[in-house]
């Protein structure tokens, strides 16, 4: 039985010319980039061809582009960094409840620290109002992080409003757009950004690898201490494959955006139609109209996620409850809570994210599949 993938949104797969890209640089091309001598010299290009890559794909400069370990580390670094580096103007930081808790727990964790933090709510779709961040800024915020689009509910947020009312103000502004890299126009100056993360798996490239957008001028402290790399914001020798995988990723996913996001848009479109037409008791959650081209999240009335998800997994289909870092725990997902969802409608979600790969016969035989497992399911709790 061949395997179903439709778990895009948590991770997918590396593309053969990038694994091609990246096998040079494990033996034949192994030097440490900081080397003076020519095997140094040769990681040191590729690694600032990838820096150059990466910058082209969101309209910045290759100075402006910081490596790093992959999203969740770029979240931090950008937070934690902006936090600790203004914390003399003001210790408050804005952010939204529907965040990813790479950005979640990392202001939690700044709270400890002394830090104040506003997590706005969100409309029913997931997205945050920007009049609601104009009026969230105080004399002492320092930054404002909001996601570019969700990683559950695939709601897109309205972010280059709000990063021009955080100029407007003076006040920093990071976006997470892991998400949305490869899948939305990711351009640094339209969406008035100081800081923005991506992570090289959830784009085809590697796992492990990412990296942080910081405008030039804007001051970091670092999380990892140690030699000079990375402008001395990141420590440590560069991971030199994962750094060119994720720069012959990006350079791969921003010329073919426009055609795949178009074809991937429509197969989602389908999905989403068919299964609520023919599944009665279903809602679509997110916004119906901003959203990731990828992204379906359904919640269905009287049925169980997590039954819902183990029967999908035996018959050949890998998607996600809410989000993958929630999955297993009994908890309803914090997104779903702040877009006031109700812990019952929570609890029968699920999440499909479609791809590159995905064809349109995958996603007939899911829509077909997944009918007659939610009514199996009806049917066994009614009893
Ligand atoms: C996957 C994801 C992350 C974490 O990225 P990693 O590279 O897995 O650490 C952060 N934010 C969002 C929105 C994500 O989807």
């Amino acid at each position: 039985m061949d395997l179903i993938y439709l778990d895009y949104a948590a991770t997918a797969p590396v593309l053969p010319e990038v694994l091609d890209a990246m096998l040079p640089f494990f033996i034949l091309r192994y030097g440490n980039p900081s080397g003076v001598h020519k095997a140094g010299r040769d990681a040191h290009k590729a690694v600032e061809e990838a820096r150059r890559q990466v910058a082209a794909a969101l309209g910045a400069e290759s100075r402006e582009i910081c490596f790093t370990s992959g999203g969740s580390e770029s979240d931090n670094l950008a937070i934690q960094g902006a936090a600790f580096a203004r914390k003399e103007k003001g210790m408050h930081l804005i952010t939204s409840q529907v965040e990813h808790h790479a950005v979640l727990n990392t202001c939690r964790w700044l709270e400890k620290q002394g830090f104040c933090v506003t997590y706005l709510p969100t409309d029913r779709y997931g997205r945050v109002d920007p009049e609601d961040v104009k009026r969230a800024i105080r004399p002492d915020t320092i930054l404002v992080s909001i996601m570019t689009a969700n990683n559950e509910i695939g709601t897109v947020e309205p972010v280059a409003e709000i990063g021009k009312i955080c100029h407007d103000h003076e006040v920093l502004f990071h976006t997470d757009a892991v998400q949305a890299a490869g899948m939305l126009k990711l351009d640094v100056h339209e969406l008035n950004a100081d800081l923005l993360s991506i992570s090289a798996h959830k784009f085809h490239g590697p796992k492990g690898a990412g990296a942080l957008y910081v405008r030039k001028g804007t001051r970091l402290d670092a999380l990892i201490h140690g030699g000079a790399q990375e402008r001395n914001l990141r420590a440590g020798t560069e991971n030199v494959p994962g750094i060119v995988g994720t720069g012959k990723a990006i350079e791969i996913a921003e010329a073919e955006r426009e055609t795949n996001a178009g074809r991937i848009r429509s197969l989602r479109d389908q999905l989403i139609h068919t299964v609520l037409e023919q599944i009665p008791g279903t809602r679509l959650n997110g916004h119906p109209v901003e959203r990731l081209p990828g992204n379906c999240h359904f919640s269905f009335e009287g049925v169980d996620g997590e039954a819902l998800l183990l029967r999908l997994d035996l018959a050949g289909i890998a998607a996600s409850a809410g989000s993958a870092c929630t999955s297993g725990s009994v908890e309803p997902s914090h997104v779903l809570r702040a877009a006031g969802l109700t812990e019952k409608e929570a609890g029968g979600s699920l999440r499909i994210t479609l791809g590159r790969e995905t064809t349109r016969e995958e996603i007939e035989k899911t829509a077909r599949i997944l009918k007659e497992i939610v009514e199996d399911l009806r049917r066994m709790s009614s009893l």
